[in-house]
């Protein structure tokens, strides 16, 4: 298995005396910065002059702009979106870092496709955490903490990974386990399961079973809105996705475990078209055709976007939404602050 550090290999006094600054206030900054600061760390924070730099003022840090927070931080986390942080960084941070600081990015899409232009003079690491921003606070809050993946990507001072594990017991990863990997792994592992398509899979069985003739209320229900999923989501993390079966009926458990077996063929065609998901990851195709889409103005983004929310089932959703008085799209309900 793969080298996991805990609380009793973070020493978060390699921290005293340095200044984090959190570049970007959003789903990832605002509660990494909450967690380090309630670790005892000095926490900065570095954002656009907007609401979210707002927020940081009103959580009661000092906010700077993204250049004043570089040139005055220790340690740096980019939690700026992947797909923007070349641009920021080339032109708002690079220019504004001192020998030895350190860089500290939440994933590994820009560092395995090296569109980040990494100074030679810094230390980099990646602390990817496997959960989202929300489940960062509310976890430190509640003590559990949250799995990471960790990479030392450049070791200029020799002090990479100590400060690398500080900042992760800092931010309460290392309660729960921080793993060893690598950008590669992190971005193919990530992005594999963005692309091999869970939300499609779940609107084609909508689409079979209403189409033979069952309401969209007991589909929807059935697959996803009563909310089961969350508790079976919880079984597979704690209890293991096989090992959870036992809390499922016999009925169940056979038909998950015989009828829902998949054929050989079936099998090697599903893998086939994986593998080539992989290829496509890898060899660099998605990230240039992501960034093209961007370039063009997010034409193919759009037009999925409209499709997706134009399906029939999208209504039939609305309608059982306001029956069970929870309103489609709304955050607001499911995450407030976590505070
Ligand atoms: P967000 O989408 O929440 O954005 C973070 C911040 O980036 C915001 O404060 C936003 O500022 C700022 N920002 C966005 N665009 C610009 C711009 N053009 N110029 C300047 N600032 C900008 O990001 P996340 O927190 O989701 O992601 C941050 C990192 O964490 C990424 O590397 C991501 O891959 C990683 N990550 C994210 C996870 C998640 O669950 N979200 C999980 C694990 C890793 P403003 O609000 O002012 O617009």
């Amino acid at each position: 298995m793969a080298q996991a550090f805990f609380d009793s290999d973070a020493d978060l006094s390699v921290l005293a005396g340095r200044t984090v600054g959190i570049l970007g206030y959003g789903n990832q900054g605002r509660s990494q910065a909450l967690n380090l600061r309630d670790s005892g760390v000095a926490v900065i924070v570095g954002n656009q002059r907007d609401a979210s730099f707002e927020r940081a003022v009103a959580d009661g840090f000092a906010a700077y702009d993204l250049s004043e927070a570089a040139a005055r931080a220790d340690i740096l986390a980019l939690l700026i979106p992947d797909e923007v942080m070349p641009e920021i960084f080339a032109e708002q941070i690079r220019p504004h870092l001192a020998d030895g600081v350190m860089l500290i990015l939440a994933s590994g899409y820009n560092l395995y496709y090296r569109s980040i232009d990494l100074p030679p003079m810094a230390d980099v690491a990646m602390i990817a955490p496997r959960m989202i921003g929300t489940g960062v606070r509310e976890t430190y809050l509640s003590g559990e903490g949250f799995p990471s993946l960790l990479s030392v990507e450049q070791d200029h001072t020799g002090q990479a990974l100590p400060l690398a594990l500080a900042y992760a017991r800092g931010i309460g990863s290392t309660r729960a386990g921080v793993f060893l990997s690598s950008a590669e792994e992190e971005t193919v592992c990530d992005l594999f399961n963005e692309h091999f398509g869970y939300v499609y899979a779940l609107r084609r069985a909508y689409e079979v079973l209403t189409e033979a003739g069952y309401s969209p209320e007991a589909v929807l229900l059935e697959f996803y809105a009563s909310g089961e999923e969350m508790e079976l989501a919880r079984a597979h993390a704690y209890m293991g996705l096989f090992h959870q079966l036992v809390l499922h009926s016999q009925t169940s458990q056979y038909g998950q475990l015989v009828t829902g077996k998949p054929a050989p063929d079936y099998d090697a065609a599903e893998k086939a078209r994986l593998r080539a998901l992989i290829d496509n990851i890898r060899d660099g195709r998605f990230a240039r055709e992501w960034k093209q889409e961007r370039e063009s103005g997010l034409p193919a983004f759009l037009r999925a976007q409209q499709e997706a929310l134009s399906h029939p089932m999208i209504a039939e959703e609305r309608r059982l939404f306001e029956a069970l008085k929870r309103r489609q799209g709304d955050p607001s309900a499911l995450f407030p602050d976590a505070e």
